[in-house]
């Protein structure tokens, strides 16, 4: 049987982290080790994939930038087209692994499967997670099955899809969690399991496409507290921001100070689109529940996390300033 073939594209991040002991599992320093370097220690990778990589850049991922994504992106659609890739591995800092596979996972124009890996431990510690973890990468992205499920995260023996992927602890190997939706597959004795697949549109059924562009909107984040006041969306209004996406309370609530403002700012011409999202580990943020969206002119962010809901508002307002419109990607997407 003939083997897959693999393109391995490294980030950085500390599954290519190092140390100067095999006990410092915190203190590292992330994007030192090369992919081949990282493949030095697994070589069995040889029986199940033949493996091609490059080296996109060398970062850890709290670095990891807009621009970066664009250009990942438009490599990977590139790469895909030809009938040399088969699948594609990305190694990745866990810090923002999960936003560069959302945001892959509407930009990459094939079904081939594209699969983010990173790992918790530097490559130089005692039990490094990064080998096992990149050898169930390359498996996963070398099964048939893998094709047309989107963009993939695979960490832990778990295979979760990117959309609702997250990281949900700061040093625990077992870090990557779906949001209350749980893991689409698992790797289990060497063999890919599937057992769901998500419902959402993604890369071939996307309509956002980021060949032909050099920059994203700006969108940011702002948090909702006890006490929070308006002033963070009313500087980032002022600065001119195309969208801010308001990490809420619960169901996505915003406090009087922030609704009030929101409301004032309504019929402004040039006021940023306002995404409800909340600041709670999972559950929907549903449209007019708590929060009037129609009179408020607010968009429910559903049930992606805010720094989620950040990209797909990034890409709809490629498309379309029509709130409504964007409201309807939150549904699909
Ligand atoms: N700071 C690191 C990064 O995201 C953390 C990790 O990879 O786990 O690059």
């Amino acid at each position: 049987m003939s083997l897959p073939n693999i393109k391995i594209i490294g980030t950085g991040g500390t599954i290519a982290g190092v140390a100067d002991s095999q006990t410092q599992t915190v203190d590292y320093k992330s994007g030192q080790v090369t992919v081949l370097e990282l493949l030095d220690v697994i070589p069995e990778v040889a029986d199940i994939a033949n493996i091609t990589s490059e080296q996109f850049c060398q970062i850890g991922s709290e670095h990891m930038t807009e621009d970066i994504w664009l250009g990942l992106a438009k490599r990977i659609n590139e790469l895909l087209q030809s009938d040399e890739t088969d699948g594609i591995v990305i190694t990745h800092g866990t810090d923002t692994l999960e936003e560069t596979a959302y945001f892959l996972n509407l930009t990459v124009k094939s079904s081939k499967p594209v699969v983010l890996v990173g790992a918790m431990r530097p490559a130089t510690a005692l039990s490094a997670d990064g080998p096992l973890n990149l050898f169930d990468a390359v498996l996963v992205a070398g099964d048939k099955q893998s094709h047309g499920k989107g963009t993939l995260i695979c960490f832990g023996n778990m295979i979760i899809s990117a959309r609702e992927g997250t990281k949900t602890s700061t040093y625990q190997t077992n870090t990557f969690q779906g949001r209350g939706f749980g893991c689409i597959g698992t790797i289990v004795a060497g063999a890919v399991r599937y057992n769901y697949e998500t419902t959402k549109k993604h890369t071939l059924e996307s309509v956002f496409s980021i060949e032909e562009v050099d920059k994203l909107p700006t969108v940011e984040i702002v948090y909702q507290y006890a006490g929070s006041k308006e002033c963070m969306v009313k500087a980032a209004a002022e600065l001119g921001v195309d969208a801010v996406v308001v990490a809420g309370f619960g169901g996505g609530n915003f406090n009087k100070n922030l609704s009030e403002y929101v409301k004032s700012i309504k019929n402004m011409p040039s006021k940023p689109v306002i995404v409800r999202s909340t600041r709670v580990a999972s559950g929907a943020v549903v449209r007019n529940g708590h929060i009037n969206d129609d009179e408020y002119g607010t968009i429910a962010g559903d049930d992606l996390s805010p720094q989620k809901a950040r990209i797909l508002v990034m890409l709809a307002l490629l498309k379309t300033k029509n709130p409504n419109e964007i409201q309807e990607f939150f549904y699909e997407y």
